[in-house]
């Protein structure tokens, strides 16, 4: 194959993200044919793929090898300018070491207030903002879950109809509960979870929790303080049928309340967006995370509150994270979050490179350094205003970091247990992810995933790396996008279909 037979949109093209850089990442879908030669003269030996990296210059053995002006790893043999770098020829280093890190040093200013911005949304008595109306019905163990799923089929079927201003019922089921080291030290993590679960802004504030009556977690811990009633226990009835019809009634009775609801224009400043990335590529840190930055950005200048998390794959950045932390307290919090993962990972006889799959390899990301560096472009430009142990409920507005692992489900459970009323999920390789709780809006860093995918991707970032839109452009598309699906005008593609993914518990503590 020869690259001048090629049609003219099929121009070789790559992206350098800093002059210091001595690798480019190539952009070109189908990837390009060793031969290829750019109008600088720079000569592909090799064919690299798409997303993955050339050596924009010689580089010897144990040499560093720089992207986003960082080290990801040093030179595996000698590396000639033209060659595909991949996961083969990079040594990953070892994860910035957390006492010698700049504590709160560069805390951005405030930016600039961005007023006018509002959506229609449901307004709770605690003060947060709903953009769904739904019941969430708990449960305190996992023996209920099957009696839950049957009654959620009947509840779907002979009484939501009747409410039309309710978007959906969910179960929030879950495997903790019994066979569980309870009074682990560990515990709080899963436990504290389910409690903000049931609490999120789009469950309305009616807590019912269905429990079974000899599990280790009672009904009543995953209660609002002070509230004694929304629950019940199985054991306590006369068989499965009057169960069922306790649960219809009990349920029945939250509806009625719930369809009075009516959304209201409320400021910006109510979203509290949820973060994360999943099935990422090299572009991701190039297109769809740095939009998101952008984007990020927009909200915090809107007095929004914004959340990013995934520990691994921001543990690799940390360095270019504490500096921005608003105070020494918050920089302390950073760390403490990065240690306790550390030592979580060592004891499972891994560290943060397990982190990486095979598809973010294929993808173009070499290892966790890499693919934390694209990872923390979610995070924008401001200030770090506070962290979040795993499934605290998020205090404050402005840029906060929600500890949480990467995997997309576990951090999904446990931002909406921070309180998130919309979730927005960049992706390179592709996912069906969405959650029943909140929109979830999913952002392809890739525009060929967002034309194969057309039915489930919901923004294309794809066209800042063509040159076609800048990441401004995008950051702005998918503020105008946020603000319609919170006001319930548009409909994310995971509800169309009805993609939801069931909820997924970090418990950290020991099973029984
Ligand atoms: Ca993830």
């Amino acid at each position: 194959m020869n690259i001048q037979n090629k049609p003219p949109h099929e121009a070789p093209r790559r992206i350098q993200v800093s002059p210091r850089d001595n690798v480019a990442i190539i952009v070109n879908a189908l990837g390009l044919p060793a031969g290829t030669e750019f109008p600088d003269g720079l000569v592909l030996n090799h064919f690299v793929p798409n997303g993955h990296k050339v050596a924009l210059a010689d580089i010897a053995d144990g040499a560093d090898i720089l992207r986003y002006a960082e080290v990801i790893g040093t030179a595996r043999g000698a590396i000639r300018r033209g060659d595909w770098i991949n996961e083969d020829n990079v040594v990953m280093g070892t994860a910035p070491p957390l006492d010698q890190l700049d504590m709160a040093t560069r805390p951005p200013p405030p930016p600039a207030p961005l007023t006018g911005y509002t959506f229609e949304g449901y307004r709770n008595a605690d003060g947060t903002v709903g953009t769904k109306n739904i019941l969430a019905v708990s449960t305190s163990v996992q023996c209920v879950a099957g009696t839950m799923e049957y009654a959620l089929k009947r509840i779907k079927a002979e009484l939501l109809p009747r409410y039309p201003n309710v978007d959906d019922v969910v179960a929030l089921t879950h495997a903790y509960g019994c066979g569980v080291a309870i009074n682990a030290p560990q515990a709080v993590v899963p436990i504290r979870t389910l409690q903000n679960l049931a609490q999120n802004p789009n469950f309305g504030g009616e807590v019912l929790v269905i429990g079974l009556g000899c599990e280790k977690l009672v009904p009543e811990r995953l209660l609002p303080k002070g509230q004694d009633t929304g629950t019940m226990r199985m054991q306590d009835h006369e068989g499965f049928g009057a169960n069922i019809a306790a649960i219809l009634e009990r349920v029945e009775e939250r509806l009625k309340i719930l369809d009075q609801r009516r959304r209201e224009t409320v400021p910006a400043a109510e979203l509290i967006v949820g973060m994360q990335c999943g099935g990422s590529d090299a572009f991701s840190g190039l297109t769809a995370n740095p939009a998101l930055g952008f984007c990020a950005d927009l909200l915090v200048a809107a007095g929004a509150t914004v959340m990013f998390s995934e520990v691994t794959e921001v543990r690799d950045a940390i360095h270019l994270l504490t500096p921005r932390a608003a105070t020494r307290d918050v920089a302390d919090a950073l760390v403490r979050e990065m240690r306790w993962y550390d030592s979580y990972l060592d004891n499972g006889g891994v560290d943060r490179g397990a982190n990486t799959t095979p598809g973010n390899k294929k993808g173009g990301l070499s290892n966790i350094i890499e693919k934390s560096l694209g990872s923390v472009a979610k995070s924008g430009t401001s200030a770090i205003s506070a962290v979040l142990a795993p499934g605290e409920k998020v205090r404050g507005r402005g840029l906060v970091f929600a500890a949480t692992p990467a995997s997309d489900f576990v951090c999904g459970t446990l931002q909406l247990a921070s309180g998130m009323n919309l979730h927005v999920f960049t992706t390179g390789r592709g996912t069906p992810y969405g959650l029943a709780a909140v929109p979830v809006i999913k952002v392809s860093t890739r525009s060929e995933l967002a034309q194969r995918w057309a039915d489930l991707i919901d923004l294309d970032a794809g066209p800042i790396a063509t040159g076609e839109k800048t990441i401004e452009q995008v950051g702005w598309e998918l503020f105008q996008l946020i603000l319609d699906v919170a006001s319930g005008r548009k409909q994310v593609w995971a509800d169309k279909w009805g993609l939801h993914n069931d909820l997924t518990l970090f418990n950290p503590a020991p099973v029984t």
